[in-house]
């Protein structure tokens, strides 16, 4: 890997690991700055005048011409693999639909799996990348990837295998997560013995055969209880995988209380979320992720609490949700919009949610998520005149280069200034 200095960077903003418990989510911000990059990492940071002048001639040098410099984003929540569009169910919602009336008359995440189990395998890598490259555009350089579509072991299987596949072509970083979504339609009467199976022979295949590092479980009302999901859950930590829980997204499930007893890495969702719950997840460290496009999009359940879960001292992410039936962006910088409006948060603590606190949810928090020294290199560059611009166009905000690993991986074929 090659070195570069990227100069003439018009401003710099980036969290910085120290303040990782800081609450009030501090951000750096240099201006008319310089990166050097040597072997994949970042090298140093410093003004661009200084940084031209010590870098040896041999290193490339690549012109950020004044735009705005970010760390790479991690989108640390999403379900991109599948086939199919579910535009009919977003209509039938607002046309007064329940989300559990979709379900019972045949649409839903069914819907989603009866695609599936007449895909192929390739069928399904073509109609998925697309989605990856929107999600590279919006800045996201790094991306948790959720099976659960698949819902028998041979969907699920197949679908594993279109992520493997995707992995390899794709040049974000991806987080692999084995989701148990929900019963499959032809095991409703034998609960008791699908649940045996995705614990005794999903689970350790899964593990076996390294198809993906965490299990996520759908802990609701229509999907699995709370002793159905801890029993998955714990036999997934047993064998040294991460676990983490789709909670309290329909109402108090208990899915919060179960990730702060077993210390999962995060619950996921939390539109009902009391004090108690707070207090239990926060004690537990367990990471809160907020999916605000989701309810803006479902536009039936309230915003989490995010000022409260930020003001008693959680740590918190965004992320996209990225799905066919309830979430359908790729865009981290909508979710700002949505978050910054429902959650009244500030610019600090937006970014800091999709970048180092979403990268401890990951698990990655030492190598990715801020522009630092020894880092992998991996950020975005933009067009825009300020970090707060991200939310302030309101879905409409691309990138202008990506890089990852410090290789450019994406350059906008729509350059267009904004101020
Ligand atoms: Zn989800």
């Amino acid at each position: 890997m090659h070195s570069v200095l990227i100069h003439n960077i018009g401003k710099l903003v980036t969290p910085l690991a120290k303040d990782k418990d800081d609450s009030t989510r501090p951000l750096l911000e240099f201006h008319n700055a310089a990166v050097l990059i040597e072997g994949g990492r970042f090298k140093s940071i410093g003004r661009s005048f200084d940084l031209l002048n010590t870098t040896p001639a041999d290193v490339a040098r690549h012109d950020a011409n004044h735009k705005l410099m970010l760390p790479g984003f991690v989108d640390c929540h999403t379900h991109p693999v599948f086939v199919g569009n579910r535009a009919g169910e977003f209509f039938m919602r607002n046309r007064g639909a329940s989300y559990h009336e979709i379900a019972e008359s045949g649409g839903g995440i069914h819907a989603s799996s009866r695609k599936i189990a007449s895909a192929s395998v390739e069928q399904i890598v073509r109609e998925s990348l697309p989605r990856f490259e929107m999600s590279l555009a919006g800045g996201v350089t790094t991306i948790e990837c959720k099976s659960g579509y698949g819902l028998t072991w041979l969907g699920e299987e197949r679908l594993l295998f279109a992520m493997k596949e995707i992995e390899k072509i794709i040049p974000q970083r991806m987080s692999k997560t084995f989701l148990v979504h929900v019963i499959p339609q032809d095991s409703q009467n034998r609960r008791v013995e699908f649940v045996q199976s995705v614990v005794e022979e999903m689970i350790p295949e899964v593990h076996e055969r390294k198809l993906a590092s965490c299990v996520d479980i759908f802990c609701e009302q229509g999907a699995f209880s709370v002793e159905e999901s801890r029993q998955i859950l714990s036999v997934a930590k047993q064998l040294g995988m991460s676990i983490t829980i789709h909670a309290n997204q329909f109402g108090h499930s208990g899915g919060a209380m179960l990730a702060s007893e077993l210390g999962a890495r995060s619950a996921d969702h939390l539109e009902y979320l009391n004090r108690d719950e707070i207090e239990a997840l926060q004690r537990a460290n367990v990471v809160a992720v907020i999916l605000p496009a989701c309810v803006y999009f479902m536009n039936a359940i309230p915003y989490p609490p995010m000022r409260s879960i930020i003001d008693n001292g959680m740590r918190m992410a965004i992320a996209t949700d990225m799905n066919p039936g309830t979430s359908m962006t790729e865009s981290i910088p909508f979710c700002l919009t949505t978050a910054a409006i429902y959650g009244k948060l500030s610019i600090g603590e937006l970014l800091w949610s999709v970048t180092l606190d979403a990268a401890r949810v990951l698990g990655m928090e030492d190598k990715i998520g801020s522009i630092e020294s020894g880092r992998f290199a991996d950020f975005s560059l933009w067009n825009l005149p300020t970090p707060e611009s991200l939310a302030y166009f309101q879905g409409s905000a691309f990138a202008d280069e990506v890089w990852i690993n410090g290789e450019q991986v994406f350059e906008s074929q729509f350059t267009v200034q904004r101020y």
